[in-house]
């Protein structure tokens, strides 16, 4: 078939393999006959509420087997569905739920608890997925066993869910993504990704971010087994991969080091594994080197935004000499760098990624002027293609090297400054574990480059050896004004660095 939704994959396969496990967390686990009952019954309640197709539902809980058959439930009722970060603050949790424009609000009850007040700024229909007195019992809101909704025509077109960009660099972003988008990350691939019914996928990032999300939904549709862990433990995780015989995982860059640092990691059976994936932020060459030596099976790594703009994918087993890339454009992905001006640049140019695929978003949900600013329209073909914001350079062999997001880059003295450089240099320090290089306002540069640098366990360095080290291997204008020793960097829930709040914290510091 050239088109099929989830929903409608799940309900096949229910019909096919009823018994088979679809979705798995800590000791339960449900079916896929039991899902797809659990869908029509979420579906049926949603259009009894009277959710219309194309309006949103709003999600805040941790990831759990009900918020999973609730999403996938409200796919079969039409709803564009908006997940939201629990880690936001309540502030933002109330913008999202309000700009999203959705009439009931599903949350659970620690994310109630952090909301406290601000609970009541949101739509007043709760519903508690855990059955906690947040709000309206999950169990009790849901209509009895048996239940049947509507059925609802979805084409290519009709919304699939909002998805807030994580927000590092500002406001998150809603970015609506279709069926027929979604559908594109289904389809038979290209690149060896077995996600057949016999396949074991393995999620340990919130299902509300897209780096999830893209496991997460070609496991289902492809019949397999998907089972998820609400929080990332390096232990917790390892034995649930052995036990659960798990054949593709996505992880972070973060949760690699860490279960690659972990001392009983070769213990461990991961001879299941056939593919691992990493998304989201800068994953190391020497990590990627480790992933593949110490650890069964293939890894691909996906640069690549929740707009749909600038994929990228490294398929790091074939092209074990590429490991400080990103990868080539993702097959259907056209992809241009371009100068300030907005002119193409040429091989080993430096420039900022713009893409376009079928899986490029709608739109970024009611903000025409921000959806208008992140677009690019080459003047050669009239093509609109998405602004990344992020900056790198291709090699002869169309591989990305990806440097730093535009926000990030050190204007000093006039001279572009790369945090990526010096995060490179600084990292080959031996006792540096990671480090995050930031622009600090300077009277006298305008900005000037500062660095915020962990240490591995027991190491010892002090902050001006660290400084002295780097600067004897830079250029001039790219010299380290300061080194700020932390004890680890702060990070997102989808493990990437947080600048912005390194920069204030710089300032708050006075130094
Ligand atoms: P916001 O747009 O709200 O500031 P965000 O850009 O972090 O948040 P996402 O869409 O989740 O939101 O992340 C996309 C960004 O993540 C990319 O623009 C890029 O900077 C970074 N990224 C994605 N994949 C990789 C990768 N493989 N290596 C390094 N960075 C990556
Ligand atoms: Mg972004």
């Amino acid at each position: 078939a050239d088109f099929g939704t989830v929903p409608d994959l799940i309900r096949i396969h229910a019909a096919d393999r009823p018994t088979h496990r679809a979705l798995v967390q800590g000791d339960q686990s449900i079916s896929y006959a039991e899902l797809d009952a659990l869908m029509d019954r979420v579906a049926a309640g949603l259009q009894r509420d009277g959710v219309k197709p194309g309006q949103a539902l709003s999600v805040c809980a941790a990831t759990s087997i009900e918020y999973a058959a609730l999403f996938l439930g409200g796919l079969r009722a039409g709803a564009a569905v908006a997940p939201i970060a629990p880690s936001s603050t309540p502030d933002q949790i109330v913008a999202m739920v309000n700009d999203s424009g959705a009439s009931l609000f599903f949350l659970d009850a620690a994310v109630a608890a952090e909301m406290g007040e601000a609970l009541g700024k949101v739509v007043t229909k709760q519903v508690s997925l855990d059955g906690s007195d947040a709000g309206l019992p999950f169990l009790k809101w849901l209509p009895e066993a048996g239940a049947e909704p509507q059925p609802v025509e979805l084409d290519r077109k009709a919304p699939f869910n909002i998805i807030y960009s994580s927000g590092t660099t500002g406001t998150p972003k809603g970015i609506v993504q279709s069926h027929g988008m979604r559908w594109r990350h289904l389809a038979p691939r290209p690149d060896g990704v077995g996600y057949g019914p016999d396949a074991v996928g393995f999620i340990s990032t919130p299902l509300y971010s897209n780096t999830t999300l893209v496991c997460f939904f070609p496991t289902l549709a492809g019949g397999g087994t998907m089972v998820m862990i609400p929080k990332f433990d390096t232990v917790k995780w390892l034995e649930t991969a052995q036990r659960e015989r798990v054949t593709h995982a996505m992880l972070v860059p973060v949760q690699y080091r860490r279960l690659l640092e972990h001392p009983d990691f070769d213990r461990y059976d991961l001879s299941s594994f056939q593919m691992k994936f990493c998304t989201s932020a800068p994953f190391a060459a020497e990590l990627k080197k480790q992933a593949l030596e110490r650890w069964p099976g293939g890894l691909i790594e996906y640069y690549g935004m929740t707009e749909g703009g600038g994929g990228f994918m490294l398929l790091a087993h074939l092209h074990p000499d590429k490991l400080h890339t990103v990868g080539q454009p993702s097959p259907g992905a056209i992809i241009k760098l371009i100068d300030e001006d907005g002119n193409e640049v040429g091989p080993n140019e430096v420039g900022e990624i713009v893409g376009r695929s079928a899986a490029t978003m709608s739109g970024y949900h009611n903000q025409p002027k921000k959806t208008a600013e992140a677009q690019w329209t080459d003047p050669a073909t009239g093509d609109v293609y998405i602004r990344t914001g992020d900056v790198g350079k291709l090699d002869e062999d169309g591989f990305l090297t990806l440097m730093d997001r535009r926000k990030d880059m050190i204007i000093t003295g006039g001279f572009n400054v790369y945090p990526s450089d010096l995060e490179a240099v600084l990292v080959q320090h031996d006792a540096v574990a990671e480090a995050a290089v930031i622009a600090a306002p300077s009277d006298q540069w305008g900005e000037t480059p500062v660095a915020f640098v962990a240490l591995k366990d027991g190491a010892e360095a002090a902050p001006d050896a660290l400084k002295a080290f780097v600067n004897g291997q830079v250029g001039k204008t790219q010299r380290l004004a300061d080194v700020v020793l932390v004890d680890i960097l702060p990070r997102s829930h989808i493990g990437k660095v947080l600048k912005r709040e390194l920069r204030d914290d710089y300032v708050a510091m006075g130094r």
